[in-house]
């Protein structure tokens, strides 16, 4: 077992629950994607302890921290965020054992996390109702509220960034949090869960239940003591989470999939765009939401975009996480077999380029050489679904409405990207791209935590990040008092 998870601060087995760590019954393998050897166990949570993990939060919500101020909610979470930042390496290193992700980008992953707690943190007593002008003899106000007990249920691909902007911004608004990660990538959650704690969040204002989504997850979809779910994953479990919280009518936001595209116009200036041409398809071995798995170029530059892109990939190295290479394993053999399934079907397309699989890899790794392909149209198989693996796909166009037409020509809607020196159009393409966010001449504006993000379409609804995730957070009441 590697050294950082036989040493860990914490027990990877336990649940918390009111604050109070505990083991369950049964427990879950966790497997390393770099080799595939089991590192750890956690426990398997049940619906009962989901229950019991509701209750928790709603006794806190009652409570210590239900009576907090704002200000005094904030100096917690802003204390979480420099502890999370003090631990960087150390939950950087888990990070990459659990999800295979190279080192730098679990490194940043965690130093998100603590930036979100120090972005909330300083938030929490910044979000104020207003008064409305209204008939004489009455004076009106409205009042920002929790909405009580919060569900956030957590996939495996960027598990501290999103729990720092959901549960992050959840708790900033005063609510009590029950949190679901995946079962493929709780050990940071469980390591922050431990932090939280040490650095003074009352019991029972955050909960943690690790399990199986069918059982943990569903049950805390469609627990009726929960006012609100926030859900990032897939779209077909995200429609079930919304089908489940439909039953309490409670509300739901959805960070879903994507096949966000880039759009490289004759004008673009290529030596900026070409990392994050490259970058935006292969970060986290493309499993991220808004990975640039469509790349939609002018056709007369089309063949250099290629050929340019084809050198950056030919340099790309595959290899175990803590070795720190451009791209690491995918998450699970199943993972594997989807991706190679994908590429499988890739009639009609030519490989322009392929990454280079380090030698020597562990044998029970899942590795994937990154795949840039050529000789889409908008409409192949491997142009609309979203792979979630290395593999981008060059696609040209001819001019504005038709790189549109491609852009917008998918289910799903999170990001788009256009790469011009023209100005007016960019701003054009700002209004015409079906995307919850467009990034003019970059791609993903460094990811800041400040910015709100999600999607449209099959990418989902609501958003998440930025100030706009407390609104998300809490409820408006309305106060109209008659005074004559
Ligand atoms: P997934 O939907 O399989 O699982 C996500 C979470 O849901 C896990 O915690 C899982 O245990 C739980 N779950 C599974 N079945 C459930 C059920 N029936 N009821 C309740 N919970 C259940 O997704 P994944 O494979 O872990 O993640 C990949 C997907 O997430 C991709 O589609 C990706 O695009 C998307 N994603 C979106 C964003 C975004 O911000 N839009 C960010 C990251 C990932």
């Amino acid at each position: 077992m590697e050294d950082v998870v036989k040493d860990l601060w914490f027990e990877p087995g336990e649940i918390l629950i009111g604050g109070r760590w505990q083991r369950c019954r049964d427990s879950l393998a966790v497997e390393n994607p770099s080799d595939g050897a089991e590192i750890a166990e956690i426990a398997r949570g049940t619906a009962a302890d989901i229950d019991a993990a509701v209750a928790a939060a709603a006794s806190a919500r009652a409570g210590e921290w239900g009576r907090m101020t704002a200000a005094e909610r904030g100096r917690i979470l802003s204390r979480i965020g420099q502890a999370v930042a003090d631990r960087a390496e150390e939950l950087a290193r888990l990070e990459s054992l659990d999800v295979g992700k190279p080192l730098k980008q679990a490194r940043a992953d965690a130093l998100a996390l603590a930036r979100y707690l120090e972005f909330y943190g300083g938030a929490a007593d910044k979000i104020m109702g207003d008064t409305i002008p209204y008939l004489d003899g009455y004076t009106v106000w409205t009042l920002r509220e929790p909405h009580g007990v919060t569900g956030h249920i957590v996939p495996w691909n960027y598990p501290m960034q999103i729990i720092g902007r959901s549960v992050g911004a959840a708790l900033a608004m005063g609510n009590a949090a029950v949190l679901k990660p995946a079962e493929e990538a709780s050990l940071t959650a469980l390591a922050f869960a431990r932090i939280a704690t040490e650095a003074g969040l009352p019991e029972g204002a955050l909960n943690l239940v690790t399990g199986l989504g069918e059982e943990a997850g569903a049950a805390l979809s469609r627990h009726p003591g929960v006012h609100h779910v926030s859900f990032t994953g897939s779209v077909g479990v995200g429609a079930l989470i919304q089908q489940a919280a439909a039953a309490n009518a409670v509300p739901v936001t959805l960070e879903l999939g994507g096949k966000s595209p880039q759009l490289v116009f004759a004008d673009a200036d290529l030596e900026r765009a070409l990392p994050f041409l490259v970058n935006a398809g292969v970060q986290n071995a493309g499993q991220t939401c808004s990975a640039a798995s469509r790349i939609l170029v002018e056709r007369s530059r089309h063949d250099e975009v290629v050929e340019r892109m084809a050198r950056a990939y030919r340099a790309l190295r595959v290899g175990p996480a803590l070795d720190d290479l451009e791209v690491g394993p995918l998450i699970s053999a199943r993972q594997k077999q989807i991706v190679e399934g994908y590429l499988a079907q890739s009639d009609g397309l030519d490989i322009a380029a392929t990454g280079q699989l380090a030698a020597n890899l562990p044998e029970g790794g899942h590795y994937v050489a990154p795949h840039l392909l050529t000789g889409a149209t908008g409409d192949h198989r491997l142009a609309q679904e979203e792979i979630f693996g290395p593999v981008q796909v060059v696609i040209p166009f001819d001019d504005e409405d038709h790189a549109v037409a491609i852009a917008n020509g998918t289910e799903y809607g999170l990001v788009a990207a256009a790469w011009t020196q023209d100005g007016p159009r960019g701003l054009r393409l700002s209004r015409k791209l079906s995307a919850g966010q467009v990034f003019l001449n970059n791609y993903g504006a460094g990811g800041g935590v400040e910015l709100p993000f999600g999607g449209i379409g099959k990418s989902g609804h609501g958003r998440e990040k930025g100030f706009e995730a407390l609104y998300g957070f809490s409820t408006l009441k309305t106060v109209a008092a008659w005074h004559g």
